[in-house]
Formats: structure tokens, C-alpha cells, sequence
């Protein structure tokens, strides 16, 4: 199937992330899709690069009020000398637009506050590159959807920085823009649509920007934030929308028959919609450091078995997996397993 691709990846570099208060060194880095691209590359994989997208496919799913933060955040914050005094080399916040402040919160004036307005944790800094990359991951997921509209059974959108954590008006969770929601909301004219997202965490930012949405059914599987995992506050099973959305979360230390035997669920679930995005995480994978759901590369190839058995037009958006010996094949296999299951 196709691999749709930006080099502009490049231009996202974390610098870290602060946790609990202490900078420590980001897993979100480049390297990711660069192991994902070799890996692809040796095993033969055909790349497409991906088309330049209008600013309506991200206002599909995004406010203008976030997107127009992300696209000045970083020139605001060098205007304002917070990289020289107090030398901070990235946009960090340190208020928070807390519900409990007021019915009408108001955007802050000062460039060190703003940012508290539209992220909800310390984890997910920005950079000079930072918009131009997230840009440019809608792009790539968005190309994808058009590959798959045009009449391809499969495309795989080979992204970063990831996007299942952003919601329609905040930043999250190592996402700025919501790549998954992107390519959904593109499909839309197909008919109904169905979100599998089988990374490690829920898909909170998915999950919310079509809460309200019938014709978009949101499905995840992901480790249980009751069990203390991230996104902490949602992911929960009581979470149903109004009906189109289900949420599986799974026990630490699961491994794959659990874990396949959720996305049967999902997939039976997902059934009547007329194509398919698969929010594809590997970092529920053993050797992965930000999850303890023990799955194997076998069940990788399992799980995209059974998804490309459903044989709907399918969209695979690259979101989390940070083992970077290991992050190319996982993706290899989940994608091998789509074309076993019935598509190429
Ligand atoms: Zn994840």
C-alpha cells in the first residue's frame, strides 16, 4: 500500500518534555519516522510525498483560536525575550485555563500565560518548528485520505508529531493538530465513518471532537487511565457519546489475546460504516517505555488481520510507539497484517 510522507517531520524537535516540574529528555523525536521510513524502505514499500492541503481540513476539526495560537506561539514567545531572560528555549506553560476560573476565560496577554489557554499539560512544548510540522501531518494524513477516496483500498500515513491527544480547541500529550480526526473528517462524504484507535493511551482528543457526531463512530482500546495511565482524567467505559463511541481499556500487563480480543470488538463493532481509520500506536508493544500492555509483533500482524478482513477503504495513521530498535517493524507487521487480511 502507499506510504504517504513529509521530510518536514524534521522541523519538530521537542527539545524534552517537563515532567512533574523537571525537563527530562522527550521520546516524540525524529527518529521515530525516520525508523519507520527505513524499516518500510528496505521491505519495499512505495512512497508518495504528501500534497499541500488547505487550511479547511484542519478547521474541519480544530478551532481558528488554536490554530492560530500554534502558527504565532513560538514567534510570540522569542518577541516576548523568554528565551534569553529566563532563557527558556521553549514554550512552556505555567498557568492553566482551569474551568473552575470563570464561565469566560480570557486569552492572555502575556506570551508566558498564553499558552496555559490552549494546553492542558507541561509535556508538549513548542519550537520553531513546531506548527511547520504539525502543518504538515495534517497534510500527510490528509493525502492518505485522498489516496483511499481516489480508490486505493489502503494508504498508510507515515506522521509525527502524532495527533490522538489534540482536541478541537487544546493541545496535548505530545499532539498539537489531530491527524486521525483530519483523515476521518475528509472520508465523511464516503458515508460512515469508523475510528479504530488501537494506540497504548485512549484517543481523548478523537474521542471529543466527535462526541457529538453519528455518522463519525470512535472506538479505542488503550491501557486503563483508572490504573493510573495518561490521559488520567477520560478513556473511561462509561464514556458512549451518544452512542458512537466505545472505549475498551485494558489492564496492565494484558498481552495479546486480551488485547485482540478487544479490537475483535471494535472491529465487529465497526462494521456497518463505509471506511476505516486505524489510529495505529505501537507503543502498546512489549519493549515500548510508555506502556505496560505487553503486546508482541505477532500480535501487531494479528490485530491488522483482522482490520484489513473488514475490507473497508482504510486509512492507517501513524500516532505513538517511541522503542526506536523496534517502533520500524512493529509498524511493518501491523501493515503486512492489513494486506494478509484482504487489502494491498
Ligand atoms: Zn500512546
Amino acid at each position: 500500500m502507499p506510504v504517504v510522507w513529509s521530510d518536514r517531520h524534521r522541523l519538530h524537535d521537542p527539545g524534552g518534555e517537563v515532567w512533574v516540574g523537571v525537563r527530562i529528555p522527550g521520546t516524540e523525536v525524529p527518529d521515530r519516522a525516520e525508523a519507520i521510513r527505513e524499516a518500510l524502505a528496505a521491505a519495499g514499500a512505495r512512497f508518495v510525498d504528501a500534497a499541500p492541503q488547505p487550511a479547511d481540513v484542519v478547521h474541519a476539526v480544530h478551532d481558528r483560536a488554536l490554530t492560530d495560537y500554534l502558527a504565532s506561539a513560538w514567534g510570540s514567545w522569542e518577541a516576548a525575550g523568554l528565551t534569553a531572560e529566563p532563557g527558556q528555549d521553549r514554550v512552556v506553560p505555567y498557568v492553566f485555563a482551569h474551568p473552575e476560573l470563570g464561565r469566560k476565560l480570557a486569552v492572555p496577554a502575556a506570551a508566558s500565560a498564553r499558552a496555559g489557554y490552549f494546553t492542558y499539560d507541561t509535556m508538549t512544548l513548542v519550537g520553531p518548528g513546531t506548527w511547520a510540522a504539525a502543518r504538515a501531518a495534517i497534510d500527510v494524513a490528509v493525502t492518505a485520505a485522498e489516496l483511499v477516496r481516489a480508490g486505493a483500498p489502503a494508504a498508510y500515513a507515515c506522521c509525527r508529531p502524532p495527533g490522538h491527544h489534540a482536541t478541537r480547541s487544546a493541545f496535548g500529550g505530545s499532539c498539537y493538530l489531530n491527524n486521525t480526526a483530519a483523515a476521518a473528517a475528509r472520508l465523511r462524504t464516503m458515508g460512515e465513518i469508523a475510528v479504530i484507535d488501537i494506540d497504548a493511551h485512549h484517543g481523548n482528543g478523537t474521542q471529543a471532537i466527535f462526541y457529538e457526531a453519528a455518522d463519525v463512530r470512535v472506538g479505542s482500546v488503550h491501557i486503563d487511565p483508572g490504573a493510573g495511565w495518561f490521559p488520567h482524567f477520560v478513556g473511561f467505559a462509561s464514556e458512549t457519546g451518544h452512542g458512537a463511541n466505545r472505549n475498551l481499556p485494558l489492564a496492565p500487563g494484558t498481552g495479546d489475546d486480551g488485547w485482540l480480543q478487544a479490537i475483535d470488538e471494535l472491529a465487529h463493532w465497526a462494521r456497518p460504516a463505509r471506511a476505516l481509520v486505524v489510529a495505529l500506536g505501537v507503543d502498546a508493544a512489549a519493549d515500548d517505555p510508555e506502556s505496560p500492555l505487553m503486546v508482541t509483533p505477532a500480535g501487531y500482524r494479528a490485530a491488522g488481520r483482522r482490520l484489513g478482513s473488514l475490507r473497508l477503504p482504510t486509512v492507517i495513521v501513524q500516532e505513538g510507539g517511541y522503542d526506536l530498535d523496534t517502533i520500524g517493524g512493529l509498524v511493518r507487521e501491523f501493515l503486512t497484517g492489513i494486506e494478509e487480511g484482504g487489502f494491498g
